[in-house]
Formats: structure tokens, sequence, C-alpha cells
């Protein structure tokens, strides 16, 4: 035993569902062909990812119970559950850190029957057919609404094993300060393209399998680079 203590900290959208659901929000309730540019240019970094949520936000028109009704159909990863069940008998504590919106991320668990994990995102509320973006982790960071590496940082201490699991862009910056990172589609490009270790996965059923691996052998280990970078961090607060 390392005498750490694992943490996981989990992407919501492509991660724990099949598709992208705020994408898919802001496409179908919002300006399609605005949103796709904006995300463009959030990529290539002219653009920041709270203007980014408050632009797409602003062309919305949805009442709450279409919004409501939208999340209802969006399907998850069966094997999250499995996976869930696991860490709660292990006693591993589980976050979901999501630079989406809290009601399809409320909505979609509550529909799978999932319940009790603390969830860290932007928050919206309905108002006729507009809706309303309260960004309640605003931080320094230009990238993020809700900046998933900040959210780590404050979350963590230095006897923590910070694993995450997630997919996208909004991942990059927690990626940095995780130790044991499961990675698909384009997280994993950016994590190859810098080097950065992590494990491939399709499905929680594969993240699973290695994480009962590592348990079973108590060999939670830091990541060194992610460790400096944590301390560097710290340091120039
Ligand atoms: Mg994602």
């Amino acid at each position: 035993m390392t005498g750490l203590t694992p943490r996981v900290f989990v992407d919501f959208d492509g991660t724990i569902t099949k598709v992208d659901v705020g994408d898919m929000f802001f496409r179908k309730f919002g300006n399609e062909e605005d949103s796709l540019k904006a995300v463009e240019k959030w990529k290539d970094g002219t653009l920041s990812g709270s203007d980014l949520l408050m632009r797409e936000a602003s062309f919305v028109k949805v009442t709450r119970e279409e919004a409501f009704e939208f999340a209802r159909r969006c399907e998850i990863d069966e094997s999250f559950k499995t996976f869930l069940s696991f860490c709660n008998e292990s006693e591993i504590d589980v976050r979901i850190l999501s630079d989406g919106l809290d009601f399809y991320i409320t909505e979609i668990l509550n529909v799978n029957g999932i319940s009790g994990i603390p969830i860290y995102s932007n928050r919206a509320t309905f108002d006729s057919i507009r809706i309303e973006i309260e960004r309640p982790y605003e931080s320094d960071c230009t990238k993020c609404a809700n900046c998933k590496g900040y959210q780590i940082l404050t979350q963590t201490g230095p006897d923590d094993v910070i694993i995450y699991i997630g997919n996208g862009f909004s991942d990059r910056c927690a990626v940095q300060y995780a130790d044991i990172i499961f990675a698909k589609d384009e997280l994993l490009k950016y994590c190859e393209e810098n080097n950065i270790t992590y494990f491939p996965f399709a499905s929680f059923d594969d993240v699973l399998a290695k994480l009962r691996k590592v348990a079973a052998s108590g060999n939670f280990r830091k990541r060194h680079r992610a460790e400096l970078k944590r301390r560097e961090a710290y340091l120039t607060e």
C-alpha cells in the first residue's frame, strides 16, 4: 500500500453520456451555424470558454419542459453504473467535473437511477423560452467556463492520487494535474501529442478493469509530471 487515497474525477459529456449533450442542446435549441463557428474559435484560443458558453446560450429558445424532455432522451454508457458501484464499495470518492450545464446532468443521472455524486458544472435557469447561465466556479482560466484543472487543485490534497476520465477539449486543464488518466477521442489525441501517459478506454468497463487491478495491488501512485505541475500551481497562487 502506498498510503495514498485514490480520488476519481470524471467528465460528463461524451464520457458518461454517449454523445456531447451540451453541444447537441446548443445546436438544437440555439443557432447551430454560429455554435459550430464559436466552438472552432474556442478551440483555436480566440474565444474564452465563458464567452463561448454565454454566446451559445444567448441564442437558445427553449422551455424548461422541452429542455428536460430533450435531456431524458440522452443515453449513458451503461457500464458507468457498474463502475460507480465498484467505487462505492471500495470507498473511492467520485465527482463529476463538467463545463456543461447542471440541468441535463442531474436529469440524465436521475433518469438512470444514479444519485449522490457531487457535480461541479455551470448552471442554467429557465425563464419562459430563454436560459440564464451562472458560472459559479469562474477562475483565471481563459479556456474554460468551469475549469476542471482549477477544480482538481482546489479539491485535492497531497495524499490524493487523482484519477481523471475524459474525452474532450475541456479536459485539457484537468489532465495536466492528474496522476492516472483514462482518455478517449480528442483527449486521447491531446495526451499522445503532449506525451502525457494515459490509458485508452472505450467504455467504463475498460476503466473498471484497470482500476480493479490497481486497487487490488493497492498501488496507487502519483505521476511525477502531474505532481510537479500541482506544486507549481500552488506556489504561483
Ligand atoms: Mg466531454
